[in-house]
């Protein structure tokens, strides 16, 4: 007989009636507090199926434990890089042409091994006698009781389009709900001179040469270096019928790997998917870092699809944004949403693992940020040397992470767009983990030991991590109707309760959580940060 925690128990109900009355659900619980298994009990209860949406594959792996624990069939899906056999990793699926590949069929499978296991020896097997992992697993999605997918295959349509299981007969759960504002992202298509570079290398007709010479050169006068998003208007790089010649090369090129069997990352393909979004209404054309960003804004807009079509809905994290902020950057469709906390239910609180302090002479205030850089790589110094192991450093920008980390002699590991997360398991000595406020290391590492204690003993928050104030941010806040003010504040709190998250993985895990900027002393900051009485430190 399954014994539940105790706020399982005391919620299980409550949640239950609420999607049984069609309410959208959303729910607060910590890490570690068991909420996989909670999303499964309270989906069997009204539903034959659990379709579980995560952000990254690693995060099928707590869906497929608990599945087998209530012996329930399992499936998932990775992408169609992950699972041809003939693809290297970083391809775009777009550029898998299966209609001319000669494994194009799948087989009967169920999956009874830990997902990465299961995908390994199903490519093995692929390979040996001739189907395909990817149709494979996707064929196997309607038969299963808990399916794991990522966030595209739910949030944007075109894919959530190519996958056949019934949102209505199902609990949809989606995981890790606080990168919901974040799914914009999914849609991006990227202009650069490194893509026109590769995809000069690839074309071959004198033609396709010359237009995309023509799209280098009108490119340079239309990106700006910096960090910030600055948006661009009327982008007109190429004509129809340019855009076609384009397009047909890249269909050869898509035929000519099949037929070789070497599927790569093609940058024309690149290319062509932003040329042809800065055709479509949808996309808004933005400039930053030296390249020509195309974003949609439809899987936000859009999101009312998922909540009508599906027969429950429960949004769960250990982070979750307030529900007035979800509901205005997600479009609920006017559905009834409703709020429950694990953390409230049980007195469960995962702040209470922290003791707080409070730099009572520090800003990242931006006019103040090139003399504050030193007095931070101080207290970095200073909180390095008191830690009992490992410590992550969240930083608002990469700019101020360099600026300030260039000071220090100790030994750091800095999130860049190339550092491999994988490497951090691997750190032994005590290391300064310096990373940018939402990015691939405050939203996705688990450093634990092996009994799974986390092994990040101190959280520096170096400054409040606004996001910055520019056209892509204002876009953003200003569709979501939420004054530029709050939309940046929330953005810094879910910043700083994700770096917080990072430490504190279990209910045995105790931190220290440095705030480094005198602008934490606000009342709204302490208290939603459950820091009401920090202990004030200064150098
Ligand atoms: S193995 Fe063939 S059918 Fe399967 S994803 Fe790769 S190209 Fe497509």
């Amino acid at each position: 007989m399954l014994k539940l925690r105790d706020w399982q128990e005391k919620l299980k109900g409550k949640v239950v009636e609420a999607l049984r009355s069609k309410k959208v659900v959303l729910l607060n619980a910590p890490t570690g507090s068991g909420k996989t298994l909670f999303s499964l009990l309270v989906g069997f209860e009204l539903f034959d199926r659990v379709i579980a949406a995560v952000k990254t594959h690693n995060e099928f792996f707590p869906y497929y434990r608990e599945a087998k624990r209530l012996g329930r069939r399992f499936s998932f899906l990775v992408g169609k890089p992950n699972a041809c056999l003939f693809a290297s990793k970083d391809v775009d699926s777009e550029d898998i042409k299966c209609g001319l590949c000669p494994f194009r069929r799948s087989v009967e499978i169920e999956a009874q091994l830990p997902p990465a296991e299961f995908l390994s020896q199903l490519k093995e097997r692929g390979g040996n006698e001739g189907f395909c992992p990817y149709y494979t697993l996707q064929d196997s999605l309607s038969k299963a009781e808990v399916v794991a997918i990522t966030y595209p295959y739910l949030l944007v349509p075109w894919y959530r389009a190519s996958i056949d299981v019934p949102l209505e007969e199902s609990l949809v759960v989606i995981d890790e709900a606080h990168n919901l504002d974040r799914a914009a992202d999914l849609t991006e298509r990227v202009l650069s001179q490194r893509s026109l570079e590769g995809a000069l290398r690839e074309v071959s007709s004198q033609e396709a040469r010359s237009i995309l010479e023509s799209i280098r050169k009108s490119l340079q006068g239309l990106i700006n270096q910096g960090e910030k998003y600055v948006r661009v208007t009327n982008v007109s790089l190429v004509s129809q019928d340019e855009l076609q010649v384009l397009a047909d090369e890249l269909e050869d090129l898509r035929e000519k790997m099949i037929k070789e069997r070497r599927i790569r990352r093609l940058h024309l393909g690149s290319v062509v998917k932003f040329l042809v979004a800065t055709r479509s209404p949808d996309y808004v054309i933005y400039s930053a870092e030296g390249k020509l960003i195309a974003r949609s804004f439809a899987p936000l807009s859009e999101f009312k699809e998922i909540v009508e079509k599906a027969g429950g809905l429960l949004l769960m994290s250990g982070t979750l944004p307030p529900k007035n902020y979800l509901t205005k950057v997600l479009d609920f469709g006017g559905k009834d949403v409703v709020e429950f906390n694990a953390e409230k239910y049980v007195r469960l609180r995962s702040y209470e693992a922290f003791d707080c302090y409070l730099a009572i002479d520090v800003t990242s205030k931006y006019e103040l940020r090139e003399t504050m850089a030193s007095k931070y790589a101080s207290y970095l110094l200073k909180i390095y040397y008191s830690a009992k192991s490992h410590v992550l450093a969240v930083f608002p920008s990469y700019e101020y992470m360099n600026a300030i980390t260039s000071k220090l002699k100790i030994p750091t590991y800095v999130e860049s767009e190339e550092s491999p997360v994988e490497s951090l398991a691997k750190l032994n000595e005590r290391t300064l983990i310096c990373a940018v406020s939402r990015g691939k290391l405050t939203e996705g590492i688990e450093l634990v030991d092996e009994e799974g204690r986390s092994r990040i003993s101190d959280v520096a928050v170096v400054g409040i991590p606004y996001p910055p104030v520019d056209d892509l941010t204002e876009d953003f806040s200003n569709r979501a109707g939420i004054p530029l003010h709050d939309f940046l504040r929330i953005n810094a709190w879910i910043a700083v309760r994700q770096a917080v998250g990072r430490a504190i993985r279990g209910p045995e895990d105790r931190a220290n959580l440095w705030l480094l900027d005198r602008r934490f002393e606000e009342i709204w900051w302490r208290k939603s940060l459950n820091c009401l009485n920090p202990r004030r430190v200064r150098l």
